[in-house]
């Protein structure tokens, strides 16, 4: 870990134009932790550009940083950071379309397949925030209220509101800390977790109408026809997946949200230690143990069959309860 630190800090020194990219319909760790790094390395001196493929989402342009997140990608840099991205793709450029390869890849997702010159990768941690924020120190990186703020939605958001079984001690106090350096955990809380827009409460209305539930799985989906007929501006599912694993009862909560060309973006909810990560990683995604996505082509109806059936399979197996 030395070793990164003091090559990671020669590459910093020596970088005068940095690029900074986070991951495809990006969350609030991605956005959070996109905008610290960009401000923490602006103060430093540096002239940064932060990139999402995908633009911000609208309740996360309250950040301070949002304003200045560029959809394409410069086509020269000294340096290139991505966060919160568990492989290159996840950045919605491949590497012939990326300025350089990557040198610093910040992330906390155990499938991370280390595609950085230098990786600092921790899976025990619960946001690419926590990352940065124990690396600030050692990397010279002061953190501001801007910072900070930042940094607190990244931990907010990835534990939806501290309540995921992976939340520690240390995360809390993590967090205390950054509400000490002047991040408004209330604000944070209600802008990016709590707060809806009335086209995305129809847009769930859309997928709630088609709820469905048997052995153990729940699940609903969400079509372009739903998107097109209430409005709703994103190609994600505005969260429903999280009120959807709220309700009792399932082992595994999915979702399935048709895409334009042939794909359909799939995501999993696990209660009961079952790994949906390594489930997610055959199709062609990852995550997390207990959440996890991938994005499958196919048409909706042929891809849910495929996917429940091989989510069902999981159910009974050992192997992805975390028994070694
Ligand atoms: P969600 O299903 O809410 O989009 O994401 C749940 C978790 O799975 C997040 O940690 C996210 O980064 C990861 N994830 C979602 N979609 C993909 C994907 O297409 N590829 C990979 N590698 N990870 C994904
Ligand atoms: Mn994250």
């Amino acid at each position: 870990m030395r070793d990164e630190i003091d090559q990671a800090q020669a590459l910093l020194e020596r970088a005068d134009t940095i690029v900074v990219i986070g991951h495809e319909r990006p969350d609030g760790d991605a956005v959070g932790s996109l905008n610290a790094v960009a401000i923490g390395l602006e103060n430093t001196g540096k002239q940064v550009t932060s990139v999402l493929a995908d633009g911000v989402p609208r309740r996360f342009l309250f950040l301070p940083g949002a304003e200045r997140v560029q959809q394409t990608i410069p086509t020269e840099c000294d340096l290139l950071i991505a966060v919160d991205c568990s492989a290159i793709e996840r950045t919605g450029y491949d590497l012939e379309s990326l300025p350089r390869g990557i040198d610093l890849n910040f992330d906390h997702h155990p499938t991370n397949n280390h595609f950085g010159a230098i990786n600092f990768v921790e899976p025990h941690a619960v946001a690419t925030a926590e990352v940065l924020f124990d690396l600030s120190a050692p990397l010279g990186l002061q953190i501001d209220t801007d910072i900070a703020t930042n940094l607190l939605t990244g931990l907010v958001t990835d534990t939806i509101g501290f309540r995921t079984s992976n939340v520690t001690p240390k995360v809390l106090r993590m967090a205390a800390q950054l509400i000490e350096l002047g991040a408004p955990l209330a604000e944070v809380y209600e802008r990016s977790l709590n707060q809806r827009s009335f086209v995305a409460a129809r847009y769930w209305g859309c997928g709630l109408s088609r709820l469905e539930r048997d052995d153990g799985l729940l699940w609903a989906s969400l079509t372009l026809e739903d998107r097109k007929s209430v409005g709703y501006p994103g190609r994600d599912d505005a969260d429903l997946i999280n009120l959807l694993s709220t309700i009792e009862s399932a082992e595994v909560t999915l979702i399935f949200v048709e895409q334009s060309e042939g794909k359909v973006k799939v995501s999993w909810r696990s209660r009961n230690g079952l790994n949906v990560a390594r489930l997610a990683n055959a199709f062609g995604g990852g995550g997390h143990e207990q959440a996890a996505g991938a994005m499958v082509a196919g048409e909706l109806d042929e891809v849910r069959a495929r996917v429940l059936s091989a989510t069902r399979k999981i159910l009974g197996s050992n192997q992805d309860r975390g028994v070694k």
